[in-house]
């Protein structure tokens, strides 16, 4: 079957360029370790990646879970004017992906198809590619399913997140089906969520670039500390009731565009048995209002990659 291992990287552009001049605290942090979690992924040498993403521009916004169809898909970083550089395409498994919608289909679960030649990929999916982009390196580069989450009618974080406690149940569902297709594949697959934690984090930081688009109406919450330290000690210990429980209880308040991955991770990792999995997080920081954490879950606990060693930055005061 071989699912090699998982794996969380945020997707707010801030943490492409750690260089910028102003840059706040916390993102060399995060750029670091999604760099770390880039590397050990590639080092798993993977033949299928499967990417889930809670946004997906191009699905309608619908409380469907979306397959992407095309051959390709292609964007850039570009957010506000900013970031725009950062562009890159990637290649889609069509044949395996038409064989999970089908999969879904006789499970009796609704899908969006997204079909075409070429989709287009937003910075949700862009930035975290980015940090995966040494797989293009590899002598077969993996191919990829991309897959986008179920999003409420509206789809923004905030409405996404007022009913993803509710969704938990059909997220779990979501994942064994994921994990029994997975395991009918010879692939060895790794499995990516794009997300970040909660969004509602106070922050004294008074540059646009690097804040929730003031449309947004972003409130902030004490709920979004404690929501982003329950989501380290699922990663440090895939008990699931540190998400399906305790997160659970917080996402309406931390808001959080990642949550419904999370619980799509646990169905995922709990089916294969999570004691299979070692843990490793590489960073989580708040560098303004937004939290991020970036890890992996292996499942062969060896090091993968004996050259391959993380030291963390050294932080300039
Ligand atoms: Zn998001």
């Amino acid at each position: 079957m071989p699912i090699l291992g998982c794996a969380i990287l945020p997707h707010s552009p801030m943490i492409l360029d750690p260089n910028r001049e102003g840059c706040p605290d916390g993102i060399r942090e995060i750029h670091e370790g999604c760099k770390a979690v880039g590397q050990v992924v590639a080092s798993w040498e993977p033949e299928l990646v499967v990417f889930l993403t809670p946004h997906g521009i191009s699905a309608p916004k619908s409380p469907r879970p979306g397959i992407y169809l095309t051959p390709s898909a292609t964007g850039t970083a570009e957010q506000a004017g900013n970031w725009a550089d950062y562009e890159l395409a990637i290649q889609i498994d069509s044949e395996i992906a038409t064989g999970f919608l089908n999969h879904l289909g006789s499970s009796g679960v609704a899908c969006v198809k997204i079909t075409g030649t070429e989709a287009p990929l937003a910075p949700s999916e862009i930035v975290p590619l980015w940090f995966l982009r040494g797989l293009s390196l590899l002598k077969r580069a993996p191919r990829f399913m991309l897959l986008s989450l179920p999003t409420p009618i509206g789809g923004t974080s905030i409405i996404r997140s007022e009913s993803s406690k509710e969704r938990v149940p059909d997220m779990l569902m979501y994942g064994s089906h994921l994990h029994k297709y997975l395991s009918w594949l010879s692939h060895r697959v790794a499995i990516v969520l794009s997300g970040d934690l909660a969004h509602t984090h106070a922050t004294a930081c008074k540059v646009p670039m690097y804040l929730p688009n003031p449309e947004w109406k972003m409130p902030v919450s004490d709920a979004a500390a404690v929501f982003d330290a329950i989501v380290e000690k699922w990663a440090s210990t895939l008990n699931g009731d540190f998400i399906t429980r305790d997160a659970a209880a917080l996402v309406k308040q931390a808001i959080s565009c990642a949550f419904d991955g999370l619980v799509v991770l646990q169905a995922i990792m709990e089916k294969e048995g999570t004691s299979k999995f070692s843990r490793h997080i590489f960073a989580r920081h708040r560098p303004t209002y937004v939290g991020m954490i970036a890890a992996v879950f292996q499942v062969d606990k060896r090091v993968p990659c004996p050259e391959f060693s993380y030291t963390p930055p050294v932080l300039s005061e």
